[in-house]
């Protein structure tokens, strides 16, 4: 199992891609994604893209550095009149400090602009500031998402080690708000016993309206072997009593040794309660609980028509 902390720095490596726009399929719903790098330097230990076949995860990252050709190259030759947005990213954070090193999330941005593609950023960074102008200048067909769990310091450091606190992230969030961008903010995974209590879910709720997010939706932590494995660590470091026995037998009922395969999800009623709780703050706020959809009008330069299609919506994806 890759362990999420660690006090050395990764290691950086470049490599070439052969393609960088993928489809991406999440519970039946098709859209696209590009991943201008590999592995995260966020150290999130809850983190759904520590897949077996990406041991480093963590600790090498994989800069793309022909991301934006290829990406320019793969729009050029587009062979459907139709475009879906783009997730940038969806199995690494693509405002990640490696991005201060590479620029290619940049590079990436201003492609998909050159070809009017809509596009959704999920991040966990306060780098994306620097991108401010550039996504402000498209904030029509672009919506930004910070994956936000807790306002907690004590919590994020343990659990997410390489991330910024929260309150920069609310800081730069503000200045994308003020300046008209569509801001979201989601808040997932939600973990019991650790982030799911009233007054933490209220915090960042609070934090999201003072920083003008108008969209908020979140979900509930979905367990696979190894993120189990370092849940586990996270709930007897927060010294959770009886958390490691909860989880097996109350909230996502299951017997150990849990199948590499296998991914579980939180009961039902519990998932709704949490859920429930909170869409009535989000609601209380005068937020919307949801994501807008990015429907464009706009045409490709390519002179492909760009017609809005078969939308994706964002909530297809968690
Ligand atoms: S920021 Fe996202 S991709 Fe990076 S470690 Fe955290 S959950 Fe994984």
């Amino acid at each position: 199992m890759d362990m999420w902390y660690s006090k050395h720095s990764p290691v950086f490596e470049t490599k070439n891609s052969k393609s960088i726009i993928h489809p991406f399929i999440v519970k039946g719903h098709r859209g696209l994604t590009i991943n201008p790098y590999q592995g995260c330097q966020h150290r999130c230990g809850y983190c759904y893209a520590t897949y077996e076949w990406s041991p480093e995860f963590y600790d090498k990252i994989y800069a793309k550095s022909n991301a934006a050709e290829i990406l320019e190259s793969q729009l050029k030759s587009w062979k459907s009149d139709t475009i879906e947005p783009v997730m940038v990213s969806s199995a690494t954070d693509a405002y990640q400090p490696a991005e201060l090193k590479y620029g290619l999330t940049h590079k990436c941005i201003e492609v998909l602009q050159k070809y009017n593609v809509p596009y959704y950023v999920f991040t966990k960074s306060t780098l994306i500031e620097r991108d401010l102008k550039i996504h402000q200048e498209y904030k029509e067909n672009c919506f930004l998402v910070w994956s936000i769990t807790t306002c907690d310091q004590k919590i994020r450091r343990l659990m997410e080690p390489g991330t910024p606190p929260a309150y920069s992230m609310f800081k730069v969030i503000k200045k994308f708000a003020d300046a008209g961008v569509s801001c979201g903010v989601n808040i997932d995974p939600i973990l019991p016993f650790i982030t799911d209590s009233q007054s933490h879910i209220q915090e960042i709720i609070d934090c999201c309206h003072d920083a003008g997010v108008r969209y908020v939706f979140g979900a509930l932590l979905r367990l696979r072997s190894d993120i189990w494995e370092r849940v586990k660590i996270i709930l007897k470091l927060l010294d959770i009593e009886n958390g490691i026995d909860e989880y097996k037998n109350a909230i996502y009922q299951f017997r150990e040794p849990l199948k590499s395969w296998y991914n579980v999800a939180a009961n039902k009623s519990y998932e709704t309660k949490v859920l429930h709780n909170l869409k009535e703050k989000v609601l209380q706020k005068g937020m919307i609980f949801d994501f807008p959809d990015l429907i464009g009008t706009r045409r490709l330069n390519s002179n492909k028509s760009y017609n809005g299609g078969r939308q994706v919506m964002l909530m297809s994806y968690i």
